[in-house]
């Protein structure tokens, strides 16, 4: 017998249980196509490879994993991937994408596979908005379940703070409902904490929020301005309101023809956010930067939510890329240097695209009604940094350089980590730096008491 044998026997048995075109094994047509991640540093090779198309097939798929003693691990578009699923079933929510809003409620039921953009188009139709975050191409569950700050973050807080229930297969391969009246721990867990450990979520509802839309864009100055325009941006903070979600960004743009001319190969200083409101007070709080030194270019003003991805325009193509985060509490003019060294001063291009510093606070710093697993509520300012790298050479480089970006940082940071802001080793490393340590042990418990055998290993790794 081949070693395949007991696979194919696995595969063979599992497609009985479930429709057409659910289970891939490896050589067969889609096989390949599916285990890609939309980020290309990881490759998953998993052992069979189940496209469910509701909760029902889900539990299905995990019971029968189970039955084997095979890991079972879950990805919706592989923007967050932690442990690639070698040897696993690798479970893909692409078609688990149905998603209801509910206009009088001021809510939305989203299959765990569903992009935000899919939610951010039925909810602006009716006047309102999910909390989601820089680009609508994330999965709206895999982006929750880790925290997930947007643009309306300091006004609504985390879209982990807005959910109002969850459902769920668990390690036994039982369809379970979290919510504040059932498996209230597990309710707890999940927002924040939730991330692929605990079992697959299929689907969750939301609060959605009632913005149309935003005062919100970019202001350009030049790379050259970064320690200036950090020092006005500490200035300008204190006197914000909640209602404004703000950032400084450090970019340098690519030379690739899909960069506008104007800012295509360049570097700019980038001030940029969203503020709920009308346009004389937008205008108003803008005032501190247009009176102090024009920019390159000014780009805010009025948009709908509907084009809330235009304020940050993240790439939607897969890419190879690498992520490193910070929680900082004071924007000292040292902080500022090392920042702008490292993204700005190489000899020859930076590997990093770009670190940006988001303004946390506001509602953020408040946890919801029902608590949650999510920590570092009172931190005050989220770096995140990011490179890409084409190939294995260049991406140990660049691992290697944010490594040190963060060793540089170390005396300036105020620790914890941001998990949505995590991926791979690093997330494995330092999942516990997203919560506090009664929050961690208690994740851990709940892990041991739900998922004993660890079959879901390739989440956070709680086991
Ligand atoms: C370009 C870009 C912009 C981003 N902007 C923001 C931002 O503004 N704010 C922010 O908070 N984050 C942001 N993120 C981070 C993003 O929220 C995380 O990467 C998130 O984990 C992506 O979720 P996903 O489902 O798309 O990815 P996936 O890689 O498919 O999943 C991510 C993790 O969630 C788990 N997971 C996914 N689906 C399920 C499920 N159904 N059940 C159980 N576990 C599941 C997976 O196992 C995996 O561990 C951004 C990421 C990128 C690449």
């Amino acid at each position: 017998m081949t070693a395949l044998a007991p696979l194919t026997a696995f595969a063979d048995e599992l497609r009985k249980k479930l429709p057409a075109g659910a289970v891939l094994a490896p050589g067969e047509p889609g096989f390949d196509e599916h285990r890609l991640a939309w980020n290309l540093a990881f490759e998953h090779h998993p052992a069979v490879i189940v496209k469910p198309t509701d909760g029902g097939d889900v539990a299905v798929a995990v019971g029968h994993a189970a039955e084997v003693g095979l890991a079972v691990a879950v990805q919706a578009t592989g923007h967050g991937v932690i442990r690639p699923a070698d040897g696993a079933m690798l479970i893909v929510m692409t078609d688990v994408d149905d998603v209801v809003v509910d206009p009088e409620n001021w809510t939305a039921r989203i299959g765990a596979g569903a992009k935000w953009q899919k939610v951010l188009d039925l909810a602006t139709a009716v006047g309102l908005a999910p909390l989601l975050g820089s680009t609508p191409d994330v999965g709206a569950v895999g982006y929750t379940l880790g925290g997930g700050m947007g643009w309306l973050a300091r006004k609504y807080g985390l879209s982990a703070d807005h959910v109002r229930s969850i459902d769920i297969v668990t390690a036994d391969g039982v369809l379970r409902t979290a919510s504040p009246e059932s498996e209230s721990e597990l309710f707890w867990a999940l927002r924040g904490g939730g991330a692929g450990s605990l079992g697959v979520v299929t689907s969750i509802e939301i609060d959605l929020v009632p913005v149309t839309s935003v005062y919100a864009g970019n202001l350009l100055y030049p790379a050259s301005m970064a320690r200036d325009v950090f020092a006005r941006y500490r200035e300008w903070l204190p006197a914000i309101p909640d209602e404004l979600t703000s950032s400084v960004c450090l970019m340098n743009f690519p030379p690739i023809e899909d960069v506008p001319e104007i800012i295509r190969g360049r570097s700019f200083t980038i001030v940029r956010g969203a503020f709920i409101g009308s346009d004389a007070e937008g205008e108003y709080l803008l005032r501190h930067w247009r009176r102090w030194r024009t920019p390159e270019l000014d780009m805010w003003g009025r948009i709908p939510m509907a084009e809330i991805a235009t304020v940050s325009n993240d790439p939607l193509d897969p890419m190879p890329a690498v992520v490193t985060t910070e929680w900082v509490d004071d924007i000292t003019d040292r902080l500022a240097d090392i920042l702008t060294r490292a993204v700005f001063e190489q000899d020859g291009p930076s590997p990093v695209l770009f670190a940006e510093l988001r303004h946390a606070g506001g509602a953020m710093a408040r946890a919801p009604e029902v608590p949650n697993a999510y920590g570092n509520r009172e931190r005050r300012h989220l770096l995140e940094a990011v490179g890409i790298g084409f190939d294995a050479a260049a991406m140990a480089r660049l691992e290697a350089f944010l490594g040190q970006l963060r060793a540089d940082l170390s005396s300036h940071v105020a620790g914890g980590a941001y998990l949505n802001f995590l991926e791979g080793d690093e997330k494995v490393r330092r999942a516990s730096e997203g919560f506090d340590d009664a929050a961690w042990e208690r994740l851990r418990a709940l892990k041991a008491e739900l998922d004993p055998g660890n079959v879901f290993r390739n989440g956070l790794p709680l086991g």
